[in-house]
């Protein structure tokens, strides 16, 4: 990924000369552009909250985020949102298939800014989400699907702590 650009510096046009066909060969064009192309596709209307939000969630390659997490980022970024609106943006993006919810523990939603099937690790501690390497596991083995239902997909949590030091593990 290039270095972001100031969000303030994109909402209000100022955005350096960023990297042409001309003068880029296979570069993407605006990444604004981009995004709000991306918002157009899926449905959605690309307005000036919804743009601000995506260019905070999508613009740092892959990650996972609670409404909260980027409430706070949109505080520091100086984007004059309410976390009410946080909430509605993010679940917005999720039924557009932008974003994917993550079922970790009912307390906190997380959402996937990459919305392909893939699997995770859960630091139960920390409450830090982690994708797991693409060869982490294979699920061969599941049980049939109940009559004329059909496995849409697998998704698979490993839920992880700070192994305990030798010698102090308890029995049972
Ligand atoms: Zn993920």
């Amino acid at each position: 990924m290039s270095e972001m650009v100031p969000l303030q510096a994109v909402l209000s046009g100022r955005m350096p000369a960023l990297p042409t066909e001309a003068n880029g060969a296979g570069r993407r064009g605006c990444p604004l552009s981009d995004l709000r192309e991306r918002l157009r596709r899926a449905g959605l209307r690309p307005t000036r909250q919804r743009l601000s939000l995506g260019w905070l969630l999508f613009g740092r390659g892959d990650r996972h985020l609670t409404a909260e997490m980027l409430y706070d980022e949109a505080m520091r970024a100086k984007v004059p949102v309410s976390l009410a609106t946080v909430y509605n943006t993010l679940h917005q993006f999720t039924e557009a298939g932008l974003l994917r919810q993550l079922a970790l523990d009912g307390s906190k939603a997380y959402f996937d800014t990459n919305p392909s099937e893939h699997h995770h690790f859960y630091l139960e501690e920390e409450g830090a989400v982690i994708d797991m390497p693409d060869c982490g596991i294979t699920v061969d083995s599941l049980p049939e699907a109940p009559e004329g239902m059909e496995i849409a997909g697998v998704e698979v949590i490993v839920r992880l702590r700070r192994s305990r030091p030798a010698g102090r593990r308890t029995q049972g």
